[in-house]
């Protein structure tokens, strides 16, 4: 049973007990008000932490020792030729998020990223910012118009999806379960998407990192594009060895 389950069978007994004991003169009014407050607390921090699995089980780190696999979303972007250079160089497989309206403009750098051996996740197909305020249905259609258009343009269908900004909830939950999609989260979120220092951002995630580490970068963020080299080097330096994320899983990557 998922923890978001257990919240709500829990805030509905306490809510009862307090009742009976308001009711009985023990509490006062404001122990509702509190308890109510920690319910939404809780609701709000679920949908935010996707590591928490509160709506959803995700994949958020793998297991095996001294692998780690990097993750990018948001592409197609004028950034990403470049971040595949770099993968190329060094000799990385890595996970692409796409999202649906950026593929559909760029089919080409679609099809590099599957040549290169890297792969393609689907990473919802506009991305809005209502993006989780959507029916299932809507979320349904944008997962399904995403798979159409990668089957279409390289002959596979994803199986990964990532939740644009990470956020889950419960029509979220349902449509990936409908769809069969793996919900692949993440276990270091760099924030390159706010990172201004290049040297802070490389710093951050060599320190961080650990075995089975799913790092969250962003193929659209030319910083990322600036220490990718460097982090990929130090981090082998480090004793890591890189790993696709479907791999560092164990799971089917395509259906
Ligand atoms: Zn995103």
């Amino acid at each position: 049973m998922r923890p978001y389950k257990i919240t709500n069978i829990l805030f509905v007994i306490v809510l009862v007990l307090l009742d009976i004991a308001y009711l009985g003169g023990i509490v006062e009014w404001w122990s509702l008000v509190m308890v109510f407050i920690v319910y939404i607390v809780l609701l709000v921090l679920g949908a935010i932490y996707i590591e928490w699995n509160f709506y959803l089980r995700s994949f958020n780190r793998g297991k095996k020792e001294k692998q780690i696999a990097l993750t990018f979303d948001d592409g197609p972007s004028d950034i990403t030729p470049a971040i595949l250079d770099v993968l190329k160089e060094q000799n990385v497989q890595a996970a692409f998020f796409t999202i649906g309206k950026n593929a559909a403009k760029h089919p080409e750098i679609v099809k590099r990223w599957h040549e290169e051996g890297h792969v393609i996740g689907n990473h919802s197909y506009h991305h809005g910012f209502n993006f989780d305020w959507q029916s299932r249905k809507k979320i349904v259609a944008e997962i399904e118009q995403t798979n159409h258009l990668i089957l279409k343009t390289i002959g596979v269908t994803p199986l990964l999806f990532r939740p644009p900004y990470g956020v889950t909830n419960p029509n979220v939950a349902r449509a990936v379960n409908h769809t069969g999609m793996h919900s692949i989260g993440w276990s270091v979120r760099s924030l390159d998407t706010r990172g201004k220092d290049p040297i802070k951002l490389l710093n951050k995630l060599l320190t961080g990192i650990e075995s089975g580490d799913i790092i969250l970068l962003h193929d659209t963020m030319a910083i990322t594009r600036e220490i990718l080299t460097d982090f990929i080097v130090q981090a082998r330096q480090k004793g890591f060895t890189f790993a696709r994320v479907d791999q560092l899983l164990d799971i089917d990557a395509y259906a």
